[in-house]
This record gives structure tokens, sequence and C-alpha cells, in this order.
């Protein structure tokens, strides 16, 4: 469903990625591991347009993407993204938050996708918060939201960059249930960025392992936290027990 190749990436002079190249079969998993600063959300930006790339080429479905704002526009229907912020609408309920892109960008029938939107907050414990404002809620509600919204789209792929980064730790467990049931019975293709290495473990189907904007390496997910092939990967994974 994804294919990245040969793909670079410049701050001004200065390379941030080098030489990337992948690719993400439909309903498969894969996370993207490293130390900050190895380039993990700007790759994860780039593949939905949020930064532009010097060099290479993104494949979406078999079809080579054409780097323009207005492409990006279309393909970020079909390409989910969750930061780390949840950057929902203030001034919006949350019901109107989901309904908002799928009515407006989509033209969908209102009625339609609020049956579907409800459907969605009751699969993550919220129907009873549809007429709350964000502000009313935690920071995991807010996080399952955004997550909700993502979906009301009918993306093909998601993305998620340390979705859980900003939450106490009590409300991590919740948002995590989501995206390990949106593997498990969605099959929903996804790349996870994630500081939570027994959730990697669990969900990740591959690992990049990024340092420095390298992949250092690409293992299978159960390999890779058992035996990773690199002595950097290996360091990384101590460091985080
Ligand atoms: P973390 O785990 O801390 O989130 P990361 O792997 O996501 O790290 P990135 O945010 O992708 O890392 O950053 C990769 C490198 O690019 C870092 O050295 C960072 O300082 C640099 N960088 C990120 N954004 C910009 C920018 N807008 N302009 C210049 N340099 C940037
Ligand atoms: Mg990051």
């Amino acid at each position: 469903i994804l294919k990245v190749e040969h793909l670079n990436k410049f701050y001004g002079d200065w390379q941030v990625l080098h030489d990337i190249n992948f690719d993400l079969k439909k309903g498969e998993v894969v996370t993207l591991l490293g130390p900050s600063g190895s380039g993990k959300s700007t790759l994860i930006r780039t593949l939905n347009g949020l930064e532009p790339f010097r060099k290479g080429s993104i494949y979406f479905k078999g079809k080579k993407i054409d780097p323009t704002p207005k492409e990006w526009q279309k393909l970020r229907q079909e390409i989910g993204m969750v930061f780390q912020s949840y950057d929902l609408f203030p001034n919006l309920t949350v019901l109107d938050n989901i309904l908002l892109a799928p009515t407006k960008v989509q033209g969908r029938n209102r009625a339609d996708v609020k049956k579907e939107a409800m459907e969605l907050l009751d699969r993550v414990d919220l129907a009873d918060q549809a007429n709350s404002y964000p502000r009313q809620l935690s920071g995991g509600q807010k996080q399952r939201i955004a997550i909700v919204r993502a979906l009301a789209m009918h993306p093909e792929l998601m993305l998620f960059d340390e979705v859980t980064a900003s939450l106490d730790p009590e409300m991590v467990r919740g948002v995590l249930e989501i995206i390990k049931e949106l593997s498990d019975r969605d099959h929903m293709t996804m790349i996870i960025v994630t500081h939570e290495m027994n959730f990697a473990a669990q969900i990740a189907d591959r690992v990049l392992f990024l340092e420095n904007g390298r992949i250092l390496e690409e293992t299978p997910g159960k390999q890779f936290f058992e035996h990773p092939q690199t002595a950097r990967a290996a360091e990384f994974l101590s460091s985080m027990e």
C-alpha cells in the first residue's frame, strides 16, 4: 500500500533523512523506533505531506505521489495521522470535531456520518461525551477522540506519532488498547512511533530502527525485541528498559 524509495530530506543544507527505503503491505503494522532526534517524526510527517522532501519517491496504492499541496490534501483523506498533541478544535463539540472533515471535505451525508461517529465513540467508550467540548476532557479522552476523528475519514493508512507521550500514565493504556484493537479487529495498516516498548513488541509486524536519519535495521517485530541485528539497536533497547 505504501512504498518509499530513496527518500532524502534536508532542513536547509543539513540532511535529516538519508536514503530511506521501505514498503508497507496492506494490514501491516510497522513501528519506527530510534533515539531522540533520529528523524522518526520527520519521516512520518513526510509521509503525510507535512514536510516537503527533496529527493526520492513515495508510492501510495501503487501510484507515485505527486508532492503538490493539492495532491497531499486529497491523500490526507486516506492517510490519517494522530500526533502527540491533540489538535481538536476547541470551539467545536466532540461530535462536530469528528463530523467536520467527512461532511465538509468528503461531502458525505451528515446523518450517515453522525451514526458512524456515534458507533466509533461508543467503541472508545466516549459516546456520553459527544456534546462535550475538548476542554472538558482529559488528555487520554482527547487522544481517543483524535483517533476517532481520523477514523471517521475511512483512512487506509494510519500514522501515529507518540500519541501517548504527553499523557498521564493511567491514561496510556486505554489509548494503546484502541490502537491494538485497530490492528487485531480491523487489520488497519499503521506506522507507529512510540516509546512504549512493551506495546511496540506486541503490535509490530516489523520494526524500522532509525539513527541519524538512516534506517539502521529493518527486522520482524518479534526478532527485533529478542535479537536485534545491530549493536546500536541492542543498546537502544537496553536503555529503554
Ligand atoms: P524524538 O524522539 O525526540 O521525537 P525524532 O526521532 O522524532 O525525535 P525528529 O523530530 O524527526 O526526531 O528530528 C530529527 C532531527 O531534525 C533532529 O536533529 C531535529 O533537531 C531536526 N529538526 C526537526 N525539525 C526541524 C526543523 N523544522 N528545522 C530544522 N531541524 C529540524
Ligand atoms: Mg518525534
